[in-house]
């Protein structure tokens, strides 16, 4: 879909009429199973000769395929593999090129879920998991990897702070170590940023946020660029250089060339481990997407609003959002976020912890819960809920203290919202 607008693509990438019955919408093919022609097919379909065919839901499906081909188009990557949530998409990200043994070196700025799946789960695995303090220190990065890394992994704007990651520096530092660079770009969406423009290898999304908008479904995908050449240390990546025993002996790098990472992911981990997506939620995907750029401008919009009157309140020692002057991160965004930073917005209660749970209590207009990339504004205290599980000294590094409020806001009128707020202020 080279040369129309992303908001052409974002309606169209990937979609056609049914062939079946000429329905426009993108039907819901609520099926585990597809028919093969003959016996012949069948061993093609299964051998990975035909991969035009599907066989089994848990691999792929002609509705998941859709949102598959569109967010592929929409981030600039050759291929995408939807998954049943952003922690499976993370996880199997990572596992389809890191094994017992290897090492991951990854940015502290992350979500709360992210940080155990990498310090707990991970180490459960024999995979080891540095964490770099300060994303935006080079040195760090470097000092951080080891002969054994197998990835560099980073939130392209971070939940819960905002802070903007210079993609193509540390993708520069990944390379020169001959490593790929992994990129969660959930909170911005490919709308906003493109970290694969900037060099990142592979991008992954908890499509639960604002690509479907409308916070009913939970899915994820991984995004392959396409570009990271892992047959050039074949010894490094035996995953995609060596014959692969679940499919007699293919090597997968070889086989299938720029898609071979996204396909061993599909082939391998979907498949053996089992977090398919149901097609029913990659249709709710699909309709969150074709309006994700309109959401997406209100969404900034109304977040930009929220964050300079925040910053003007007495109640509100510090507000973090790079779209504010004076933040950290305002010139990193104007480079890698030109239209906005996003909607996820954090501030600092003079009064603490204390002050924090008067003001969530006091909220209307507010939902209080565990998401972000709603229609709806969503609030949440994160030191006593997503981020509970760290200890405190990675609670303050992943920049989570006591007085902490996120808030994911969303497209109501922006009057009305921060009506709702000078509520919880008053309260807290
Ligand atoms: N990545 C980010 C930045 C998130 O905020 C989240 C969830 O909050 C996830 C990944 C995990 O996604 P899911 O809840 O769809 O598993």
């Amino acid at each position: 879909m080279t040369g129309w607008s992303f908001e052409t693509r974002q309606v169209h990438a990937g979609a056609r009429p049914d062939p079946a019955t000429g329905a426009r919408a993108t039907p819901i093919y609520q099926t585990t199973s597809f028919a093969f022609d003959g016996a012949h097919h069948a061993a093609e379909v299964f051998a990975l000769r035909d991969l035009e065919s599907h066989a089994y839901t848990r691999l792929s499906n002609p509705t998941t395929l859709v949102a598959e081909e569109r967010i592929a188009d929409l981030e600039g990557g050759v291929a995408a593999v939807a998954v049943a949530s952003g922690q499976a998409a993370t996880a199997l990200a990572l596992l389809n090129i890191a094994r017992a043994g290897d090492h991951l070196v990854a940015s502290s700025a992350l979500y709360g879920g992210t940080h155990n799946l990498l310090a707990h789960t991970f180490a459960d695995l024999g995979i080891a998991v540095d964490f770099v303090r300060d994303p935006d220190d080079l040195g760090e990065w470097r000092a951080a990897i080891r002969p054994s890394t197998r990835a560099c992994f980073a939130e392209a704007v971070g939940n819960p702070r905002g802070a903007v990651l210079d993609v193509a520096a540390v993708a520069d530092v990944a390379h020169g170590a001959g490593v790929p660079l992994v990129v969660d770009n959930t909170v911005p969406t490919p709308y906003l940023s493109r970290p694969i423009e900037h060099g990142a290898d592979v991008v992954v999304h908890s499509t639960t946020k604002f690509l479907s908008g409308h916070g009913t479904g939970i899915g994820g995908v991984v995004v392959d660029a396409g570009r990271f050449d892992f047959t050039a240390e074949p010894a490094r990546w035996p995953q995609l250089t060596e014959p692969d025993p679940g499919y007699h002996g293919l090597v997968f790098g070889q086989e299938f060339g720029d898609v071979g990472y996204s396909l061993r992911l599909r082939t391998r981990l979907v498949r053996d481990l089992g977090p398919a997506v149901s097609p029913f939620n990659s249709f709710l995907l699909l309709q969150g997407i074709e309006t994700l750029s309109l959401r997406m401008d209100r969404h900034v919009a109304n977040a930009q609003a929220v964050a300079e009157w925040l910053a003007g309140q007495p109640g509100v020692a510090e507000v973090h959002y790079a779209g504010l002057p004076g933040n950290p991160w305002y010139d990193a965004a104007r480079r890698y976020l030109p239209l906005g930073v996003g909607a996820v917005v954090s501030f600092e209660l003079a009064g603490g912890l204390d002050a924090g749970r008067r003001f969530v209590d006091r909220l209307e207009l507010f939902s209080h819960l565990a998401n972000i990339g709603d229609v709806r504004s969503l609030v949440i205290h994160p030191a006593s809920t997503t981020h509970a599980q760290l200890t405190p000294d990675r609670r303050v590094a992943a920049g989570v203290t006591p007085g902490l409020i996120r808030l994911s806001v969303g497209i109501e009128g922006v009057e009305d919202l921060i009506a709702d707020l000078a509520l919880g202020l008053a309260a807290a």
